[in-house]
C-alpha cells in the first residue's frame, strides 16, 4: 500500500517549501477503484477521499460510512445542477464550482438546508475549450459573485493541460487566489503533487499513486 509513501513525500515537500507540517491535505482519489483497495486505505486510518462522479460516490460511500462515519468526501469532477442537492448530502467539499447557474443552485440549497460544503472555484488555467472552469480573466468577478451570494469559497482548483509544464499553471492559480484573499489551493495529482506543494497547494488530489492504476475512468 502506497499511502505511507505518499504521506512521507508530502511531508518532505512541505519541509523543503518551508511550510508547516500538515499544511497540505491529501485527498485520496478513489474513483473507479475496487472497493477492497478503498477499504484498505480506510483501514490504514486515512479519511479524506475524492470522487469525480456523484452517481459513483452515492453508490459506494454510504456503505463505507456505516463503518467509517467520519469520512471527509470531496467532489473533484464536474457537477450538473440537477445533482447539486444530492452532492450537498454526500460531500464536505466541492472542487468544481465553475458557473453562475451552479453558484445560484448552491446558494438556494445553502439557504434551504442551512449548510454548504466548502467550495473551490475551478479555473481553466490552460483556457482549454473542452475543459471545465472559469477563465483566468473571469475568476475575480466570479469569486466576487459567489461571495455576494454568501457562498463559502474556500479556494481555487485547477487541472493543468497534460502537455504543459504544470508549475506554470499552479503559479497562475496561486496568484489568482492571493489577489482574491483565498487560502485554499486544490492542485497537484499523482505526477506533480510535489511541484504543487512548492507553489502553495493546500489540497493535493492523488489517485493512482496511492491505489494503483485505474482500469477505466
Ligand atoms: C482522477 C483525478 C485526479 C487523480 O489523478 P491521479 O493522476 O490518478 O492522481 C485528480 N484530480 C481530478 C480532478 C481527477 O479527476
Amino acid at each position: 500500500m502506497a499511502l505511507g509513501e505518499i504521506a512521507d513525500r508530502i511531508a518532505a515537500a512541505e519541509t523543503s517549501a518551508g511550510r508547516a507540517p500538515g499544511s497540505v491535505n491529501l485527498i485520496a482519489v478513489s474513483k473507479v477503484q475496487p472497493n477492497e483497495r478503498v477499504e484498505a486505505v480506510l483501514a490504514e486510518g486515512h479519511r479524506t477521499f475524492g470522487e469525480n462522479r456523484v452517481q459513483e460516490a452515492a453508490g459506494k460511500w454510504p456503505a463505507f460510512r456505516e463503518t467509517y462515519p467520519n469520512v471527509d468526501l470531496h467532489l473533484i469532477g464536474p457537477l450538473q445542477s440537477n445533482k447539486a442537492r444530492q452532492s450537498f448530502e454526500l460531500f464536505q467539499a466541492i472542487h468544481s464550482l465553475d458557473r453562475p447557474k451552479l453558484a445560484k443552485s448552491f446558494a438556494r440549497l445553502a439557504q434551504e438546508l442551512g449548510h454548504c460544503p466548502a467550495l473551490f472555484v475551478q479555473v481553466n488555467t490552460g483556457e482549454e475549450p473542452q475543459k471545465a472552469g472559469v477563465l483566468p480573466t473571469d475568476a475575480d468577478d466570479f469569486v466576487k459573485d459567489c461571495r455576494s451570494m454568501d457562498l463559502p469559497v474556500a479556494g481555487l482548483m485547477c487541472i493543468p493541460p497534460v502537455e504543459e509544464e504544470a508549475s506554470l499553471h499552479f503559479a497562475l492559480l496561486a496568484k489568482i487566489a492571493a489577489r482574491n484573499g483565498l487560502e485554499g489551493l486544490s492542485m497537484g495529482m499523482s505526477g506533480d503533487f510535489e511541484k504543487a506543494i512548492a507553489l502553495g497547494a493546500t489540497h493535493v488530489r492523488v489517485g493512482s499513486a496511492i491505489f494503483g492504476a485505474r482500469t477505466t475512468g
